[in-house]
């Protein structure tokens, strides 16, 4: 197994300002596992209740995602509420239940804990340490956090934060940690804090990835058809993990690489509702994007 993520798999309720929808497929772990199994085969270490829809877990397998790390625990599904503003950068978190997710503390199975690659998608950082500490020494790991974690968990999450070599954070929550409101000043906090590479998203503005010896910054991929911009995060961070998992390579020009592939993932992730697109979406559609995303932003 080269490639690992330890995440929630969710049941969403959305509203955009078009359309809303209830108990759809979510979760940090489920959209990166359909957006790097694209890539690379990725092992998946979450949890599950039991009014999870199983079909759901038969998708992810389809896709070659190797759930035998996926536990069932008698309870409800992480369950997570969220509305967008027309703007689509501007999100609300209305209601977060953590159901089975609140006592659940991950077991990695024998056959990943010898993973080259780990994710630490979005999850409590207690949890993502948990899981960290079952790997055994992996060549690059990257961590997720958003501002729950950031506002409740601080300690924990910078002690982590010492341990990976990347982290991923929008714009919003940069500024929360570091407490700087310029991002390149945060970016350069959030290396003081002990990871080789930040990579900072906003949104549909792009995103930038800063480390000792690369620096560099890119504009989303231009969709014209926004649905729901959920797990679009997610999707990046599983196109540059999948990416740099199948090439087995982190050198400059590699991660460069893998943001393309992050940027053109998460472009299909908010083409539609939940991981409808991602489901959709194949390597082919995804090489013809990059190579636009090339041609938009060469001269
Ligand atoms: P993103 O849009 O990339 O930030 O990812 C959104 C997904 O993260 C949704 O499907 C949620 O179910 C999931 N999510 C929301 N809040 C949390 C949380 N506190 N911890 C873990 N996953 C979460």
């Amino acid at each position: 197994m080269s490639l690992l993520v330890i995440g929630t798999l969710a049941l969403d309720k959305v509203e955009t300002p078009y359309e809303a929808r209830d108990e759809a497929l979510g979760g940090s772990a489920t959209f990166f596992c359909f957006a790097a199994s694209n890539f690379h085969q990725v092992g998946l270490v979450g949890v599950i209740g039991d009014d999870f829809p199983m079909g759901e877990i038969a998708k992810l397998e389809a896709h070659g995602v190797d759930t035998r790390g996926v536990e069932k625990a008698a309870g409800k599904t992480f369950r997570w509420a969220g509305r967008y503003e027309a703007d689509w950068n501007t999100r609300t978190t209305l209601d977060t239940q953590l159901g089975v997710f609140e006592n659940w503390m991950p077991t990695v199975p024998d056959e990943m804990t010898n993973a080259r690659f780990v994710f630490l998608a979005n999850a409590a950082p207690a949890v993502q340490s948990a899981a960290l500490d079952q790997c055994e020494n992996p060549e690059f790991v990257m961590l997720d956090t958003m501002n729950l974690w950031i506002d409740i968990a601080r300690d924990e999450l910078l002690a982590l934060i010492r341990r990976v070599d990347g982290i991923v954070l929008n714009d919003e929550e940069a500024r929360m940690l570091t407490g700087q409101r310029n991002l390149i000043k945060a970016a350069r906090a959030v290396l003081a804090l002990g990871p080789k590479y930040v990579i900072l998203k906003k949104g549909e503005h792009g995103a930038f990835l800063v480390g000792k010896d690369v620096h560099f910054s890119l504009p989303a991929y231009p969709v014209d058809n926004v649905v729901d911009p959920t797990g679009a995060g997610d999707s990046f961070a599983g196109g540059f993990m999948g990416y740099i998992s199948a090439a087995r390579n982190t050198d400059p020009l590699t991660l460069k690489r893998a943001m393309l592939y992050g940027t053109v993932t998460a472009s299909f992730c908010v083409q539609g509702f939940s991981v409808e697109e991602l489901v959709r979406h194949d390597r082919g559609r995804v090489e013809a994007r990059f190579n636009e995303l090339l041609s938009i932003t060469s001269f």
